[in-house]
């Protein structure tokens, strides 16, 4: 294999397997032991907010209550097992490398998502504060990682702006999700259509507020992808 080639490969497939840091062979990133414990999102899912399940008019009960401020969401896994690991890691345990794999891995998953998708890539931001304990802002560095991984997609990291500190939404009621992060973005105009990145979707109520602000300052269309899709609350 040339340097090049092999450059390609070891950005693109880690080394180890980003659940458990077990050795791997190239070109997976999953090991043996935690590729069966992966739950992926199947076909059957709400068209709006992707919560596992078939629903009437193919839309679930929440985004029947009320519409999110986006348009279209997908997330290739449910929030558990492996892929629950491999995200704790990479948020929380000074892993900011997986970002690379994870990049790629969200890629390969959703390609008939992002076949429709827009290609202007942003990120939901940490607040400052929050940016500054951890030092890494996770899906900054996912939405660049998939940039990289995916040709045509361009990442629009400045139109967002978290200028208001939130409560973690780990715990809080839907209701209290919503009034959390209601208010918590500033948007910079520019594109007609976002695709709006974090690595956890739990009731959508984040990704709406950030899709409003977007949507307040001219952006026409906007779409969520996250690595995983949260169908029990309490897990996140
Ligand atoms: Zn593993
Ligand atoms: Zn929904």
């Amino acid at each position: 294999m040339n340097a090049a080639l092999g450059g390609l490969l070891e950005v693109l497939f880690p080394s180890a397997c980003v659940a458990c840091d077990a050795v791997l062979s190239r070109g997976r990133f999953f090991c043996a032991d935690c590729a069966p414990l992966l739950l992926e999102v199947g076909p059957v899912h709400c068209g709006r907010c992707a919560e596992p399940g078939r629903f009437a008019d193919g839309v679930c009960p929440r985004c029947r209550k009320v519409q999110p401020d986006f348009h279209r969401a997908f997330a290739p896994y449910e929030h558990d097992g492996a892929i629950a690991r491999a995200i704790h890691r990479f948020k929380y345990e000074d892993h900011p490398e997986l970002a690379g794999p994870l990049g790629a891995l969200l890629s390969e998953r959703s390609a008939d998502f992002l076949a429709r998708a827009p290609v202007h890539v942003c990120p939901i931001p940490l607040h400052a504060r929050r940016y500054r304990e951890r030092r890494y802002d996770q899906a900054t560095l996912l939405a660049a990682a998939l940039c990289r991984a995916r040709p045509g997609l361009t990442l629009a990291d400045g139109l967002l702006e978290r200028h208001r500190a939130t409560e973690r939404q780990v715990g809080l009621s839907d209701e209290a999700r919503v009034r959390n992060v209601s208010g918590a973005f500033t948007a910079r105009s520019g594109v007609e259509a976002v695709l709006l990145i974090d690595d956890v979707l739990t009731t959508g109520a984040t990704a709406s507020a950030a899709a409003r602000a977007l949507r307040r300052v001219g952006v026409r269309r906007v779409e969520v992808l996250s690595l995983c899709r949260a169908t029990r609350v309490f897990l996140h």
